[in-house]
């Protein structure tokens, strides 16, 4: 199902040391890579190897590369494909690809490689959506899983339980084949076996959604406290770039500054907060009502107070929001002689930890603290699902098989079993891509970034 277009795109952008790579797919490829990449022997003489040569840019080489044929189907599209990695400025990339188009190439949609690879039966769904977890994943953990899902893991998984639904409905359509006959005893408690494996496994497999998906995302972690305590200044240490205004004026930061950073090999999204006081001025009202908003939907909350100063009606307005939220509170600037008394009934309600944004005391103590409290996934075989879609799929399959299971147990009728266990199939049909629409697959690798 080779689609007839050569698609081309910059396929990895030039990073930091340069190397850039262009990468073209479809039945044109060899021939439009010729125009582009001149090289002795004519590109494509040889499969597999890596040529060195020139780019060819209106008839007059612009950069010096590499470039390689993949020929059909042994090719991550599974068409012929060439890949082109020049010096690459991004100007010469793109000057590459205009190249590429104006011999007769058309320019990829976001990622339409993949999905290329997924048409010719390179891959499954699952493992086409594990190209863009791979991509965008935020630490050790996520990419752990998204690369076993692209290795096929997850799919195995989900045709392993398949196979004992096909297994259950083949049970039951024997005994359908003896028109009168109902299913017999051993082969009913067979089929009860298979269901009971199905639903505890597909249901463990969905309970890692939540902890998968905080893991792929990265833990909301929101800084919360009166005007200028030091959020920001703790923000910026933390980030270690000036993300947040910091000045001694109360009430500077009105928004939700975010920024990402690497805890314990995680990734956490760290939120500066507007400072929380009692304020009449409507910016800074709105301001506090995000930062409240803010503290309902994270991960995580850290209450900064300021150490060199005293106990504040303020700080009791931020400490009486953390009620049932997992929180520490952070004394700063304890470079200062200190002055802070925190009453009883608020200092014992959360850990403690005394910090000094401005020379970094403390702060390892406190990543430790939020990364060991994190909530981590229980996986399955080492894995977990991160998508609504995996979810929605597997949910399917344990309603079906749950109601399958009871039609049995209230002995109705066999034909109304097959129904449902055929439910649970065309739901595990769906999770790996068998006979998606293409609405489905638009939404899927519109996530994607052109050249994947
Ligand atoms: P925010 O309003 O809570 O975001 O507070 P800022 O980060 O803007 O800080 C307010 C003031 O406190 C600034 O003048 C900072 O330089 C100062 N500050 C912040 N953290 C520390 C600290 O750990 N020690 C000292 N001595 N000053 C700090």
């Amino acid at each position: 199902m080779n689609d007839p277009n050569t698609i081309v795109a910059i396929s990895t952008p030039p990073g930091e040391g340069g190397i850039g790579v262009v990468r073209l797919s479809g039945p044109e490829s060899i021939a439009i890579g010729r125009k582009v990449f001149h090289c002795t022997p004519p590109l494509g003489s040889r499969i597999r190897f890596v040529e060195y040569g020139r780019v060819m840019v209106d008839g007059r080489a612009i950069d010096e590369g590499l470039a390689w044929v993949l020929a059909a189907p042994r090719s991550y599209t599974g068409e012929d494909t060439v890949e082109i990695s020049s010096h690459g400025s991004l100007q010469i990339l793109e000057q590459l690809v205009q190249a590429a188009l104006a011999k007769g190439a058309v320019l990829a949609q976001p990622g339409e490689f993949t999905r290329r690879a997924f048409l010719n039966g390179r891959l499954d769904l699952l493992q086409a959506e594990a190209v863009v977890d791979l991509i965008q994943a935020g630490g050790k953990g996520s990419l752990d899983n998204a690369y076993g899902h692209l290795q096929g893991r997850l799919s195995a998984l989900v045709r392993q339980h398949k196979s004992c639904i096909i297994e259950a409905l083949s049970l039951i359509e024997v005994g359908l084949d003896f028109a009168e006959e109902d299913i017999d005893e051993t082969s009913r408690q067979s089929v009860l076996n298979l269901l009971d494996q199905v639903i505890n496994s597909t249901r463990h497999l969905v309970d890692t959604f939540e902890g998968c998906r905080l893991r792929q995302d990265g833990a909301l972690v929101v800084l919360v406290g009166r005007p200028n305590v030091g959020k920001s200044t703790l923000l910026n240490a933390f980030l270690g770039e000036e993300r947040a205004i910091v000045t001694p004026l109360p009430g500077t930061t009105r928004d939700l500054i975010e920024g990402r950073a690497h805890w314990g090999g995680e990734i956490v999204r760290l939120i500066d907060s507007a400072g929380i006081r009692t304020s009449q001025d409507l910016i800074e009202k709105e301001g506090i009502r995000r930062a409240i908003e803010t503290i309902e939907t994270a991960d995580f909350v850290l209450a900064v107070l300021d150490a060199s100063d005293n106990w504040h009606k303020d700080d009791e307005l931020v400490l009486q929001l953390l009620e049932y939220k997992p929180a520490i509170l952070l004394l700063n600037k304890t470079d200062l002689p200190r002055r802070l008394n925190i009453p009883i009934a608020f200092s014992s309600t959360h850990p403690v930890v005394d910090i000094s944004a401005l020379t970094g005391l403390g702060l390892p103590q406190v990543q430790q603290f939020v990364t060991a409290n994190m909530p981590s996934p229980s996986l399955v075989n080492g894995l977990g699902i991160t998508r609504q879609r995996h979810r929605d799929c597997l949910q399917r399959v344990i309603e079906s098989s749950t109601m399958a299971r009871e039609m049995l147990l209230s002995q109705q009728l066999d034909e109304c079993i097959v129904a449902e266990l055929q439910e649970g199939l065309v739901a595990f049909g769906d999770i790996l891509g068998e006979n998606v629409a293409d609405d489905v697959l638009d939404r899927i690798f519109s996530d994607f970034c052109i050249g994947k």
